[in-house]
């Protein structure tokens, strides 16, 4: 057995702290978007942090931010920095300090196979910028598609080509990262529940078992636009209708298939006005479950629904799937090393995650992988209000701690 590596809890709160004041807001939580300042400066105080620990600290060809022990391949662990618009201060970023402190800790306490950890802080796993997600975790998986990397961009038009150069990055070497894998013994990362399951069930840390997968969709509807007060009912050709049988059917859907998650986040009219009768409508939609036929019935579904009233109203529906991936199974391995960390006579709740992870890039190409899940106040995550007390964040890093080095003990010689 690992000589015990204790967890400073104290420590990794003042971790959390230092690197929320990149990106805080002056209301509470913080905003830190992919390749905005306060992220590339919340990367940029990464790796010069890392350095001075003595770790062997350098940024891929993706941006993601490496920290090595020593030996490869490693136990690696880690999350991302980047955050949704008005986001919470741990999500993510837990991860990444909680990796951060195990790797310094056990290496500063000459922990044995101290030298076979390392820490990854990947690029825009968010995706909320350029409308990709994972960039960097999939780069490095080696599922990163080059047309998508040159055609990602902002709804302005801003290119995320154009603004990986602007960093310094050689966006034609992007997928380069891919070497990295290799170095990745196994993958293991703490992350904020982000739902109520542990909250009800009444503890701090939970175990993942899957990841559901996603379908996401751009919807729009055309019809007629015309005047509000003169069109008569038989003469509308209502494009918002259409939207709002595609959200009420998102409910249904949800209803008839439990496990699964169907949301239209966004839906508006286009170039709309109190005084005019709806002529071009578009809406999202978001299909998440870890029942791959679920998904795949849902959206079915929810597109039977949209098209069924547009034919009702005299419009047409375009719809195009924006983002697909498989649901996965975490490694039973590494499933099998957390649930050791829990000690004898306890078990830790076994969740799946309804968000997508990084882990989620790397298990699918193949990458032996785990999660650890700390529990969320009241579930609430993506927002200034997401919270995880001390106590809890540190017990979930001491489960972090306890598997890496578990895990590092069985990894094969490297170099
Ligand atoms: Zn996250």
């Amino acid at each position: 057995m690992s000589a015990r590596l204790d967890v400073d809890g104290d420590r990794l709160e003042r971790l959390l702290a230092e690197v929320n004041l990149f990106g805080a807001l002056p209301a509470g939580g913080v905003e830190r978007l992919a390749w905005t300042e306060p992220e590339v400066d919340a990367r940029a105080w990464l790796l010069e942090r890392c350095g001075r620990e003595g770790l062997e600290a350098e940024q891929d060809e993706a941006g993601n931010i490496w920290a090595w022990g020593g030996a490869r391949p490693a136990v690696v662990m880690g999350s991302h920095l980047d955050t949704v618009p008005n986001g919470g201060s741990f999500d993510g970023a837990l991860g990444v300090m909680a990796a951060l402190e195990v790797l310094t800790s056990a290496r500063s306490a000459r922990i044995p196979n101290a030298e076979r950890l390392a820490m990854v802080c990947f690029a825009d796993e968010e995706g909320v910028r350029f409308s990709t997600g994972m960039t960097g975790s999939r780069a490095v998986a080696g599922t990163l598609d080059a047309v998508e990397l040159q055609d990602a961009a902002t709804p302005a038009g801003e290119r995320l080509w154009d603004v990986l150069s602007e960093h310094g990055l050689d966006p034609a070497r992007v997928l380069d990262a891919r070497d990295r894998r290799s170095a990745i013994g196994t993958y293991l990362e703490l992350h904020v529940e982000q739902g109520r399951r542990l909250e009800s069930e009444d503890s701090a840390v939970g175990l993942v078992t899957s990841i559901a997968g996603l379908s996401c969709w751009h919807i729009h509807v055309h019809g007629q636009a015309n005047h509000a007060g003169t069109t008569q009912l038989a003469d509308r050709r209502d494009a918002l209708l259409p939207v709002a049988a595609g959200i009420l059917a998102a409910r249904q859907v949800m209803q008839a298939l439990p496990g699964l998650a169907a949301t239209v986040g966004d839906a508006r009219v286009v170039d709309g006005s109190g005084n005019i009768v709806p002529g071009h409508a578009q809406c999202s939609l978001d299909v998440r479950s870890t029942d791959r036929d679920d998904i795949e019935t849902a959206v079915r579904r929810i597109l039977d629904a949209i098209e069924s009233s547009a034919a009702d109203h005299g419009c047409h529906v375009s719809a195009e799937q924006a983002k697909a991936m498989a649901p996965i199974t975490l490694d039973d391995g590494v499933l099998a090393i957390t649930r050791m960390t829990a000690g004898t006579g306890q078990r830790l709740p076994e969740l799946a995650s309804m968000a997508g992870h990084d882990a989620m890039a790397l298990a699918a190409a193949g990458v032996p992988s785990g999660m650890i899940f700390v529990r969320s106040r009241g579930g609430l995550s993506h927002c200034p209000e997401e919270y995880s007390s001390v106590s809890d964040c540190t017990l979930g890093a001491q489960h972090l701690a306890d598997a890496a080095l578990l895990l590092a003990r069985e990894l094969p010689a490297g170099h």
